[in-house]
């Protein structure tokens, strides 16, 4: 009695900076979609929450994370990064995670949801690789068949993904049109999700997406923030940090990060974009400086477009931040003035991930380097406690390293 009632709680509004009923992050989210996609994003909408905080999917997907993904992630006191900026820094250590990324934990949630729905095809999109890589994890953990959308463009670009996704037995199917990047292997996604409303789930990698997504996506991301309540717990005596920074490319690893903080108001949360070769060059992802509302991927959010709405082509030198929006939340957090958001340039985030290299011998993602940036742009105080989302590692990045520091 005292678990159902627990559960329901989980299954309400949750309130304050959470998605509503209907998806809506203050007046972003919501779910735009076209008419034929209506019932797939439907049966999900209706199930979601009551398949998710069932005891079954509960003990399934904890198991996973501790015996395949290997969580919890250690929260680490960086000593030397500390010293050097004079404040007390912890690394939430995402990087550590199976296939080296936070983005496992969101597509063995959805693996499992799509089981209990009935499902046995998955399709996903992606543009650098990782989440084609996450997801055909998963599909091979569970035996389903797997089909990744991938621009011709990113599957030149990005082949050791290409190569690790048929090896873990997926299929990855090019998409021929428009700029032959992550958009086109969006609409190819969804086209497919209409052409197939029966057998298949869609597997979107971050918080964006029509509603449920973006809530369901943090709910499942949101393991990494109730870890770090209570790892914080044990090295500082209290639950709360007085700031979380994570690098936002669509958000998710940024919503698991903050998440179990949106309601607390003692703790600052910190959002880091990329800016590419700066904000101002046309060459840049940095979405909240530069974004308007529009709609994107099935939700209402800010995105980087022009005067008449056409989404522009963002760039940064990592390949996971190089998106024209981001997830409702954020921008919910930005236009509400919750979180504090910050821009850091190529250059930045290249020399935060040699740091990071150098003072405490991790190799960070690319990615994960922006939100090191931080220290380029704000000051902290010295008793103040910093939990840093270490999002990924930096293997897949080694010949961008290379190539930028002329290390070889
Ligand atoms: C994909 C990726 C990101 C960006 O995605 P979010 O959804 O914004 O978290 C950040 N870091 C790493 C290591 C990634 O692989």
């Amino acid at each position: 009695m005292q678990k159902e009632i627990e559960q329901s709680a989980h299954k309400e509004n949750l309130g304050g900076y959470h998605a509503d009923e209907k998806g809506y992050y203050g007046e972003f989210g919501g779910a735009f979609i076209p008419e034929m996609l209506y019932p797939n994003v439907e049966e999900l909408r209706r199930t979601y929450l009551d398949i998710m905080y069932t005891d079954s999917f509960q003990k399934e997907f904890h198991q996973l994370l501790k015996d395949y993904v290997g969580r919890p992630s250690p929260l680490y006191y960086a000593k030397r990064l500390s010293e050097k900026y004079n404040t007390k820094v912890y690394l939430k250590r995402e990087d550590l995670n199976h296939t080296g990324a936070h983005k496992i934990n969101n597509t063995i949630g959805q693996i499992l949801m799509a089981k209990k729905l009935g499902k046995t095809r998955i399709i996903a999109e992606t543009g650098a690789g990782q989440h084609g890589v996450a997801t055909a994890t998963v599909c091979a953990l569970m035996g389903m068949e797997c089909i990744v959308y991938m621009g011709e463009i990113d599957i030149a670009r990005q082949a050791p993904n290409v190569a690790r996704m048929k090896m873990l037995g997926a299929e990855v199917r090019p998409a021929l049109s428009g700029s032959r990047t992550l958009k086109d292997a969006t609409n190819e996604a969804i086209r497919d999700w209409i052409n197939n409303p029966v057998d298949t789930h869609y597997i979107i990698g971050s918080a964006i997406g029509p509603h449920p997504y973006p809530d369901m996506v943090t709910r499942f991301q949101s393991v990494i923030s109730e870890e770090i309540k209570w790892q914080l717990k044990e090295k500082e005596g209290r639950e709360n940090p007085d700031y979380v920074v994570a690098c936002i490319g669509g958000g998710s690893n940024a919503a698991g990060t903050y998440h179990h903080f949106l309601n607390e108001p003692e703790v600052g949360i910190i959002a880091v974009e990329a800016a590419g070769k700066g904000v101002h060059t046309g060459e840049s992802a940095a979405t909240s400086a530069l974004g308007k509302v529009g709609i994107i991927h099935g939700c209402k959010t800010m995105l980087m477009q022009t005067l008449d709405g056409q989404i522009t082509e963002p760039y940064s030198i990592s390949a996971g931040l190089d998106y024209p929006g981001v997830g409702p939340m954020h921008s919910h957090l930005y236009k509400s003035g919750r979180a504090e958001f910050y821009s850091a340039t190529d250059d930045e985030a290249m020399t935060a991930g040699l740091e990071l290299s150098q003072l405490e011998g991790i190799i960070p993602a690319i990615e994960t380097g922006h939100a090191f940036a931080i220290f380029a742009h704000k000051k902290f105080k010295p008793d103040d406690v910093v939990v840093i989302s270490l999002s990924g590692r930096g293997d897949k990045d080694l010949q961008t390293y290379i190539d930028y520091f002329k290390l070889a």
